[in-house]
């Protein structure tokens, strides 16, 4: 097991904990940014969201044609550590992350991963601000 330091108030705790045990302090970003790689236009998500086509229009991508009203789920997840994206099962087609299908469980996505429709459509970057 190994131990991490709190960045607020210097308590030492598990790494594995997201939140600080003394002070409640997350490392986790509070916004994740979604942008295309086509368009370059970004969209912003605060909070756990069913992402599809109408919350990504302002993306601006013309990939969006292939996009499911409810494509995917971003969730700010405290006990995993970090934003985790889910597959949803209204989704015509898959998202994949880094070129690989989305599990049920879902996966937790760092700057730099790509989200995509099956690798070949809507090419999302995700970054953090
Ligand atoms: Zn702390």
């Amino acid at each position: 097991m190994s131990y991490g330091k709190c960045g607020q108030c210097g308590a030492i705790q598990a790494t594995a904990v997201a939140v600080c045990d003394a002070c409640g302090h997350t490392d986790i970003p509070m916004v994740i940014v979604l942008a295309s790689t086509v368009s370059g236009r970004t969209v912003e998500v605060r909070t756990t969201m069913e992402m599809g086509s109408r919350n990504l229009s302002a993306l601006a991508d013309p990939d969006l044609r292939y996009c499911s009203p409810a494509q995917f789920r971003l969730e700010r997840s405290l006990t995993r550590g970090g934003w985790v994206v889910y597959p949803s099962s209204q989704a015509a087609n898959p998202t994949w992350l880094n070129g690989v299908e989305i599990p049920e469980l879902g996966e937790v996505v760092h700057a730099g991963d790509s989200l995509s429709i099956k690798g070949k459509a809507l090419m999302i970057k995700v970054c953090f601000s």
